[in-house]
């Protein structure tokens, strides 16, 4: 059984149910049909009795009978006659009538079982029961109370064998109708098994051809549907184009560290060369490991910060929201990253008061950080910069403006870009990660940044965030 498919389990299962039920429903119908048929038996006798009860009339002399067409049969009856009608004694609807004097003695009629009956006592109105070589037989006695009549009882045999005809014809057509249904409905249980179970093979099919083809590219297609294998096949799908994120992100972090760290890591060997390759002075060496160490601080802090972005790119960890004070945070961080005076640049902010937010105040800081520092990197001496936080109905904007060195119009859009930077050789130049990193956490939040700048004028960039956004 268990190697068995789930449509073939199905139809056995449902073909089984199927026989149980045919048997009980073709139990329940003979029995039904049983009692209806011998009741219609009992019910034939009594009426046929009682209509030729009917039939009987009793005459002093033949003279007082007017002859017609339609009588029979005379019997000599208690010093007169008895006129019969014609369809008296024979079988009818398989009933066999018979005229008794009050003795038992047979007076006129047929009676198939007259031995059999002749100690049985008559009984007026009721229909008794008598078992003769196996056979059941229904009698139904009536006592005959009309003028001249009295005395005679007429008594009605049927045999309940007719039944057991109409019975075994019955049995037959339902051995055959319920056998054939149960093999039609097997069949068709089996065919809308298969059909209902094809997305199931589409399914597997997919996913095999992902593994042996390495393509988290394709997709499971099972056109328009809602039922719960169309939902099977959408969160196989989310989860193939996350493992494709995942994958990607991982490929591209490998990539980029490759290519990142190739610079520090070939200025520290060249280093190394240098230092041992002949005896050095004092300044030499101290120059050496000067570097070594800048550069290994760069090669560190660029590992973190490739780890961080990975990670909030992919959603690998859950950063934790909570309700942040907005208007504190930024005042807090202004007035601490003024103090760093670079330049001769002034920072000046306004925050407007009581905006709060769900949010990872963390990722926020981190966020506000890059566009400062940008903003004090990429300014000029003596020059300025404006933090404006500002709440209007639907969303919260965070600016920060400068007045440095701006952004050439086709650059704007390249800037988020991770390791992009307008110009690597300038020598304050970061490593490219900082605005696809603020970017990345603005999309966290269900926001964006947006910038305007001109080139020598200065650039605003301004982070817009949803007032309320589920996580
Ligand atoms: P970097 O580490 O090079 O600063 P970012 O991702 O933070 O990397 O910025 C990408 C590039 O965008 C920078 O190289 C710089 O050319 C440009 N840029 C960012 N902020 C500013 C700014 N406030 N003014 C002028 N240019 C900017």
């Amino acid at each position: 059984m268990k190697h068995l498919s789930i449509r073939f389990k199905i139809t056995f299962w449902f073909t089984a149910a199927l026989i149980v039920v045919s048997l009980f429903t073709i139990f329940i119908v003979l029995s039904v049909s049983d009692q209806i048929i011998q009741k219609t038996i009992r019910d034939n006798l009594i009426e046929t009795v009682e209509h030729n009860v009917d039939e009987i009339e009793f005459y002093a002399s033949l003279d007082d009978l007017s002859l017609s067409s339609d009588v029979d049969h005379f019997v000599e009856y208690d010093g007169g006659y008895l006129e019969v009608d014609d369809d008296f004694l024979d079988e009818v609807n398989q009933v066999y009538t018979a005229l008794y004097r009050a003795d038992s003695s047979l007076l006129y009629g047929e009676n198939p079982i007259s031995k059999e009956v002749s100690g049985q006592k008559f009984i007026d109105s009721q229909v008794q029961n008598i078992t003769v070589d196996g056979t059941v037989y229904y009698i139904f006695d009536r006592k005959l109370t009309a003028n001249g009549l009295d005395g005679l009882w007429m008594r009605g045999i049927v045999s309940e064998e007719q039944g057991s005809v109409q019975l075994s014809s019955i049995t037959r057509l339902s051995l055959v109708l319920l056998p054939l249904l149960v093999v039609l409905a097997s069949v068709g249980g089996y065919l809308i098994a298969r059909r209902m179970l094809s997305p199931i093979h589409k399914i597997s099919e997919t996913a095999n051809q992902i593994g042996q083809a390495n393509d988290l590219k394709k997709r499971i297609e099972l056109g328009k549907g809602t039922d719960e294998l169309h939902q099977l096949a959408d969160a196989f799908n989310h989860m193939f184009a996350k493992l494709d994120t995942t994958f990607e992100a991982e490929r591209r972090f490998i990539s980029d560290a490759s290519h990142e760290l190739r610079t520090p890591v070939t200025v520290i060997h060249s280093q190394c060369e240098f230092s041992l390759e002949h005896p050095r002075t004092q300044e030499e060496y101290e120059e050496a490991l000067w570097v070594i160490r800048r550069q290994s601080r760069k090669m560190s802090q660029l590992i973190n910060d490739m780890l961080d972005f990975t990670r909030l790119e992919t959603g690998a960890v859950k950063y934790p929201v909570e309700s942040v004070d907005l208007t504190e945070l930024v005042s807090s961080m202004c007035s601490d990253m003024a103090l760093q005076r670079a330049k001769n640049i002034t920072l000046q902010y306004e925050a407007e008061p009581g905006i709060t937010i769900e949010a990872n105040g963390e990722l926020l800081s981190r966020l506000l950080t890059n566009l400062i520092s940008n903003a004090y990197r990429y300014g000029k001496e003596d020059g300025h910069i404006w933090v404006c936080l500002k709440k209007l109905p639907d969303k919260i904007l965070l600016s920060v403006a400068d007045d440095g060195i701006g952004i050439a119009e086709e650059e704007q859009s390249k800037i988020f870009g991770r390791f992009y930077q307008v110009d690597p050789s300038r020598s304050n130049a970061g490593m490219g990660l900082g605005l696809s990193m603020a970017n990345e956490i603005a999309k966290f939040h269900g926001g964006e940044i947006q910038v305007e700048s001109a080139p020598e004028k200065g650039s605003v960039f301004t982070l817009i965030l949803p007032c309320e956004k589920n996580f």
